[in-house]
């Protein structure tokens, strides 16, 4: 079975896309959604966080969200060593999950593939693209939050250009080309690839 990744930056319709997959009978495995969960449930992960941040990063075992997020936000050193123990637990996870799939391939979608060299365990990974201007915009919709607010969140990302060049295949989300045939293609093209 192929393990395949979809990546792209803050709103560019990663989970969008990663949803029609779905419809296609395509496994997926929702990389924030899961580490969330890791946070909460994996012994081992909650004591290294709590190494890291102290007793005030959980209350009644459960991840106080808020107050991790400001200590992170404006302290890249601690996200970095907050990511550098989320990122192996949710890699590990992941392949876990992989392990036990039996569809012709699976998807794991995450925003910070290369960045957590997460796609040494996969065959190949997919890009969404779409425009600076259509993803904020999105961002502010979705979320609720202001233009400043997207682009401090979107600052912190490696560039998107640099990145979809890393990226077995592309697809575009700008709101003008359709979706569904994009990823049709892409499903058609990792078939052939599986029975090859
Ligand atoms: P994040 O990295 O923030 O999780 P994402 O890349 O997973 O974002 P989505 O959540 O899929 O992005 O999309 C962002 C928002 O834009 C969502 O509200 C989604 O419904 C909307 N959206 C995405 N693609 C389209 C589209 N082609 N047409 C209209 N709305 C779209």
């Amino acid at each position: 079975m192929l393990k395949v990744g979809i990546t792209g930056g803050i709103g560019s319709g990663k989970s969008t896309v990663a949803h029609i997959f779905e419809t296609l009978g395509i496994p997926v495995y929702y990389a924030d959604d899961a580490a969330k969960k890791l946070m909460n449930g994996d012994e081992r992960l909650k004591q290294q966080v709590q190494q890291l941040f102290g007793d005030a990063a959980y209350t009644d075992g459960q991840l106080n969200r808020p107050f991790v997020a400001e200590q992170v936000f404006n302290n890249p050193e601690k996200l970095t060593m907050l990511n550098a123990i989320v990122h192996p637990a949710t890699i590990a996870d992941a392949e876990k999950w992989m392990q036990q799939q039996t569809a012709p391939y699976a998807i794991k979608e995450a925003a910070l593939i290369f960045e957590s060299g997460a796609q040494e365990n996969l065959d190949k990974v997919i890009g969404v693209f779409a425009p600076k201007g259509i993803r904020i915009k999105r961002v502010m919709e979705r979320d609720g939050i202001t233009r400043d607010e997207v682009m401090l969140r979107m600052n912190k990302q490696i560039n998107e250009t640099i990145k979809m060049r890393l990226c077995n295949y592309v697809i575009t989300n700008n709101e003008q080309e359709l979706l569904i045939p994009q990823v049709l293609a892409v499903h058609q093209a990792l078939l052939a690839l599986q029975n090859a």
